[in-house]
């Protein structure tokens, strides 16, 4: 290189020729002007390149660092000072001053420094080695004095301590525990046991080969305080010469704490075990995370029905073939789904059904929950699972699930049973209240086919005094049998009435007789049940149901039995009522019979009743009277005769042998049937009309016999009963008074006829003597026969007098006899009752005048009416003749008036009235209260009972007021008639 380059500076340059820095000096473009020797001696140390131009050139690697900014920046003015490191410096570090001249030109000086560096590093080396000993030995003493490590520092010889800290004091037993008080005594001495322990010996074994020694859990019983552990440390220090450890450093931590607590976590968990062993749940606890199985408990192993060893796992998926684990439906379990595996990710899992198949095929299902055990720092640790063996519990739950099932099947049966029951009841009721016994009988069958299921029901019963057994009624299947009749022998009826329930499920075997075939065949049986129905032990039939489905069970015996007790309770109970209904209707019949006899008294009428009534009251179809006629009463007639009997009526005869005679020979009713041996020869007679039964009854009048009274039924229908007799019986009581009485009757009636005949022969004989006497008399007082004196005068007067007074009593004589008969007439016409009324009183003011009585009238206006002017008279007359008779003084007053729908004629008078209880009796005929008064007054007691008979005939009535002593009031009362029709009471002959 040239160090002339350039334009050199002599002066300057010169300056540093010599130097032992390096000197450059630099142009602003950064060629190198001047540079001196060392410079190219350093730029040989740095590997530059001495002939390069440019100063970047003559320091390759400097252009692009952080001095290379320096260098710049000083180019453009500022001075700068920096260290080049030994890595670019050539392993030396090279102080640069750039130091800009005025010429623009940059100086560079670099001077070898490392020397100077390496001072100063040596210098803050040892500086900062004499610290951290400072504080290492600081920090030990602290650990020293402070720490919980007990150190004693020993001399290795006489094992004497020559430095203790304060816990290794507390360590020890009183006094020894006070600080600093084993200094510089032997461990023998503070130490119990010292040798015994082997204490001693361990030192010297430490001592002798320099081997330190440590015992994690160093257990020494030489306290007064008890056992306790130490975790013990012998360290050798400074062997000398011959090997044998100078020192020996005794280091001793107190761990009886920490052992006794887990001695104490130890035998919790030796307890823990122990349960665990005892438990009669499985438990397997296995290591986190790998599965492998740490612990297996007594039943564990026995639920596995394995060894042990055969059961233990070393990772999570062996469990499935170990355990011989699957699935509830036999599938491969899944490793990763059992609760160990969950257990070890830590998930609990409660009761997952699990099932172990034996080797035998046999399965058993468990329970097993996980759970997984965490240590202190919470991560799984352990995984454990818990199983037990729910095989029997499942089993005994199914049978429970079987047992509940049954019960219900029971409580369901129960429930039918009990339904069966109410429909039982309720049917009871439903028959009980029936107390129509055929209608029972229906309702039973009905319901008895309903209550079975069964296709048809009949009910059998054998006929009364026959051996025949009757379909009836007969429902579904059997309805086409309804009414069949059979003999009863060799029926399943009769088997059933004999031996009980019969039940036959085979259609064709089902016994029967001959004549019981068709009939079951025509009903098609393929099964019967059939029950007797008893009522107080009286068999009254069977009750049947046919064909079900699936044929009759013991059950359903039971039950007809059941339903057909009731039944025939109920066909007992309505057979019962009927017959007191029956009797309650013949005793009502009887006494309208009674009635019904009483109210005729016309023989033929009453007979006619008779055989009616009889026929009804015994179901019969025909009746006949048959009575004794003629003066001896030797013979016999069918007066009457009715239904099949009716061609007889008429019919007479001797009554030497007839069956009446027969009847009416010891009065006893009796009953009989043609064709029956001893029958009478007539009944062969009428079994040609078609009689077949007779109940026949004697009619007595006293002791006479009357005739007799029969009843007859045709071969249709049952013969008659002892209760049918009975019946007729009574009637017939009844019957022979009606018959006498109506006779009796019928003889008074024609006495009666006769009386009246009499009457009025009588009065007309005695009418035509009088009416010549008239003629006479009247003839001797004109004078025909000569003068006639003052006293034959009299004598006149008088006998016409009576006269009058006779024809009087014999017209009243015979309006009663009239009236008797039945022939007074009634003359009606329209009548104006004021004038007449009016008329009347001023036709008898002559009468009371004469007495000194008044006699008054005051007449209403009131409408016409059709009545008899006649007997209004006649009454009226009457009424005011009485009130004259019985009247002193004071007067009479006739009043006529309207009333609603009645004209009314008052008769009142001031006389000496009528006591209250003779108020009636005055209309009585012959009725006279005080008979000698009439003696003067005249009269027979018959105006007041013709009156009232007139005013009835003519549709009103007569009758009397009276206070005694003060007057009595006669009300005549007549219907307001517009149209000529005769009252309804009136008597027409
Ligand atoms: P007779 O007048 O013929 O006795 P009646 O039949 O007219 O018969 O009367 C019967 C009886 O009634 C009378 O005898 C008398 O005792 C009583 N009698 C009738 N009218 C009256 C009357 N107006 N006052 C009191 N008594 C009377």
């Amino acid at each position: 290189m040239t160090i002339s380059r350039g334009t050199p500076d002599p002066q300057p340059a010169a300056q540093y020729d010599r130097a032992r820095d390096g000197v450059c000096v630099l142009s602003t473009d950064w060629r190198v002007r001047y540079a001196n020797v060392s410079l190219l001696e350093i730029l040989d140390l740095l590997g530059g390149s001495p002939d390069a131009d440019r100063f970047w050139d003559l320091l390759p690697g400097w252009e692009n660092t952080a001095e290379a900014e320096h260098l710049r920046a000083a180019m453009d003015g500022t001075p700068a000072t920096f260290r080049v490191g030994r890595e670019r410096g050539g392993g030396f570090v090279w102080e640069v001053a750039a130091e800009p001249l005025g010429s623009g030109e940059l100086r560079v000086r670099l001077r070898n420094v490392t020397a100077q560096v390496d001072a100063e590093e040596l210098r803050a080396r040892v500086a900062r080695a004499s610290e951290e000993l400072a504080a290492r030995e600081q920090r030990l003493d602290e650990i020293v004095a402070g720490a919980p490590v007990a150190l004693a520092l020993l001399d290795g010889a006489s094992l004497a301590v020559l430095e203790s800290n304060e816990a290794y004091s507390a360590l020890l037993d009183p006094p020894w525990n006070a600080a600093g008080a084993v200094i510089g005594r032997g461990l023998e001495e503070f130490i119990p046991d010292f040798e015994r322990s082997g204490l001693r010996a361990l030192m010297e074994q430490v001592r002798r080969t320099g081997i330190p020694y440590t015992h994690p859990e160093y257990e020494y019983g030489g306290f007064q305080r008890g056992p306790a552990w130490f975790r013990l440390t012998l360290q050798p220090l400074a062997p000398d010469h011959a090997g044998l450890a100078t020192h020996i450093l005794l280091l001793v931590v107190e761990i009886t704490d920490l052992v006794r607590a887990r001695h104490d976590l130890e035998s919790e968990w030796r307890a823990l075990f122990e349960v665990l062993e005892t438990l009669p749940v499985g438990v397997v606890v296995a290591q986190a995370p790998s599965g492998r199985t740490s612990y297996m408990n007594a039943a564990a192993v026995a639920i596995g029905g394995r060894p042990a060893e055969e059961l233990a796992a070393d990772g999570v998926a062996e469990y499935a073939s170990r355990w011989r684990m699957v699935l509830q439906d036999g599938r491969p379990f899944r490793a990763d789904d059992s609760p160990l595996a969950r257990a070890l990710r830590g998930e609990p899992s409660r009761d997952v059904e699990v099932v172990l198949e034996a080797e035998d095929g046999a399965r058993r299902t468990l329970f097993v929950s996980g759970v997984p055990l965490r240590g202190a720092s919470g991560a799984v640790e352990r995984g454990m699972v818990t199983f037990y063996d729910v095989s029997e519990r499942l089993g005994l739950e199914r049978a429970l699930v079987e047992r509940t099932a049954e019960a219900e099947h029971a409580a369901a049966e129960a429930a039918l049973r009990a339904e069966e029951s109410r429909a039982l009841r309720v049917m009871g009721r439903a028959l009980v209240s029936s107390l129509d016994p055929e209608n029972v009988l229906r309702l039973a069958a009905q319901s008895a086919m309903e209550l079975l299921g069964a296709r048809g029901a009949f009910v059998a019963t054998p006929l009364a005094g026959t051996d025949r057994v009757r379909i009836a009624p007969g429902l579904g299947t059997w309805e086409a049998v309804d009414g069949a009749e059979l003999p009863l022998a060799g029926t399943l009826t009769e088997r059933a009435l004999r031996d009980g329930t019969q039940v036959y499920n085979a259609g064709g075997q089902i016994p029967t007789s001959e004549a019981g075939r068709p009939i079951v065949d025509r009903a098609g049986v393929q099964s019967v049940l059939m029950v007797a129905m008893r009522a107080f032990g009286e068999p009254l039939g069977v009750l049947a149901v046919v064909n079900r489905t699936d044929g009759f069970r013991e059950e359903d015996a039971r039950l007809l039995e059941a339903f057909a007790d009731s039944a025939a309770l109920a066909v007992h109970n309505a057979r019962r009522f009927a017959e007191e209904r029956r009797r309650a209707e013949v005793n009502h019949a009887l006494v309208n019979a009674a009635e019904a006899l009483a109210s005729t008294l016309d023989p033929a009428e009453v007979m006619e009743r008779i055989a009616r009534l009889a026929a009804e009251l015994t179901d019969a179809e025909g009746a006949a009277l048959t009575v004794l006629t003629g003066e001896a009463r030797d013979e016999v007639l069918m007066p009457v005769a009715t239904g099949l009997m009716e061609p007889v009526r008429g019919y007479g005869g001797k009554l030497e042998g007839s069956l009446t005679e027969e009847v009416t020979r010891d009065g006893q009713p009796r009953m009989m049937s043609a064709g029956e041996p001893g029958a009478h020869p007539a009944l062969d007679f009428f079994q040609r009309i078609g009689v077949q039964h007779y109940a026949l009854v004697p009619l007595r009048a006293g002791d006479e016999p009357v005739g007799v009274l029969g009843v007859v039924r045709s071969p249709r229908q049952p013969p008659f009963t002892a209760e049918d007799v009975g019946t007729l019986a009574l009637l017939g009581n009844q019957a022979a008074l009606a018959v006498r009485n109506a006779r009796l009757y019928e003889g008074a009636q024609a006495a009666s006829r006769a009386k009246s005949e009499f009457l009025a022969m009588m009065s007309h004989e005695l009418r035509t003597p009088l009416n010549a006497l008239e003629g006479y008399s009247s003839l001797l007082a004109d004078g025909l026969y000569g003068p006639v004196t003052e006293a034959q005068s009299q004598v006149l007067a008088r006998m016409h007098g009576v006269r009058r007074h006779l024809i009087s009593l014999i017209d009243q004589v015979l309006d009663v006899a009239r009236l008797e008969a039945g022939t007074k007439r009634v003359r009606l016409e329209m009548v104006a009752l004021r004038p007449l009324v009016l008329e009347i009183v001023d036709a008898l003011r002559g009468g009371t005048g004469a007495r000194g009585l008044t006699l008054d009238a005051e007449a209403e206006k009131v409408p016409p009416t059709y009545t008899d002017p006649g007997l209004v008279r006649q009454i009226l007359t009457n009424l005011i003749g009485n009130a004259t008779k019985f009247t002193r003084e004071g007067g009479i007053r006739v009043r006529l008036a309207r009333v609603d729908d009645e004209l009314r004629v008052e008769v009142e008078d001031t006389g000496q009235g009528i006591a209250p209880d003779l108020a009636e009796r005055i209309f009585e005929p012959f009725y006279q209260v005080d008979p000698s008064t009439t003696r003067v007054e005249g009269g027979v007691g018959l105006g007041l009972a013709l009156s009232r008979e007139f005013a009835r005939l003519l549709g009103g009535d007569l009758s009397v007021r009276s206070v005694q002593g003060e007057g009595s009031t006669f009300t005549l009362t007549l219907p307001v008639t517009t149209a000529p029709v005769p009252p309804a009471s009136a008597r027409q002959p």
